[in-house]
């Protein structure tokens, strides 16, 4: 669940901010001062801030640079004069984004997806420890014991499809939806001339193991412990 915190004093505005973010199924929580905001952005897990730039105890600005000692998250900020978006563009204050007074609800919503899939989606070299394997999916790079596996793209596919689910059997049709979607003629040979290609690579950096487990009748599943 994304959670967003909104700091805004005017109630008409949170009212209707609060209404469009929540309809997208947003988790957000709302409060009136910066100073709560901020006890509740260190403590809490929140993927992005909306900061009013007009609070009544510090301004949004000192709340952001304070933010920023501690958070990378998407801010946007909510201004009610022009003066402050010359301070937003100017300040080099670390916000990704701002509204002007009144602004659309809608649009605002517009921009926070826009921030978030920026903000959460995995980058490359990002690395997924998962027991003796690592997972840069973005990079679509897999690691078994800290060597980087040189795999075509359907082993590459057909072993991400096993880390997804450790431990859980795969049936051969299942990999083949998933994995050879879009290879047209395919039978389930493919799937186990493939394991079998994997297996190999797998034990050329650790013959003592076969995380590959094959179930007989049923398909197969990967054993992830170290
Ligand atoms: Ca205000």
């Amino acid at each position: 669940m994304t959670r967003i915190l909104l700091v805004e004093d005017e109630a008409a505005i949170a009212d209707a901010v609060l209404y469009a973010l929540r309809g997208e199924g947003y988790l957000v929580e709302h409060c009136l001062l910066g100073g709560e905001a901020l006890a509740r952005l260190r403590g809490g897990d929140f993927d992005l801030a909306v900061l009013d730039v007009g609070l009544p105890d510090i301004t949004g600005f000192d709340l952001c640079l304070e933010l920023r000692g501690f958070s990378s998250m998407p801010i946007i900020f909510l201004t009610a004069r022009d003066g402050e978006i010359d301070r937003v563009l100017g300040l080099e204050l670390g916000a990704d984004d701002y509204m002007v007074k009144p602004f659309s609800p809608r649009e605002l919503v517009a921009r926070v997806r826009a921030r978030l899939r920026r903000s959460l989606a995995p980058t490359a070299g990002t690395w997924r420890e998962s027991g003796a394997f690592a997972q840069d999916i973005a990079g679509q790079r897999i690691r078994y014991r800290g060597v980087e596996l040189a795999l075509t793209r359907y082993e590459h596919r057909l072993l991400a499809a096993l880390l997804a689910r450790p431990g859980a059997i795969l049936a051969r049709e299942r990999l083949m939806d998933d994995v050879w979607r879009d290879a047209g003629e395919t039978d389930e040979r493919t799937v186990d001339t493939h394991v079998k290609t994997l297996r190999a690579k797998l034990r050329a950096i650790d013959p003592s193991r076969d995380p590959i487990q094959t179930h007989r009748g049923l398909g197969y599943s990967l054993k992830v412990s170290a």
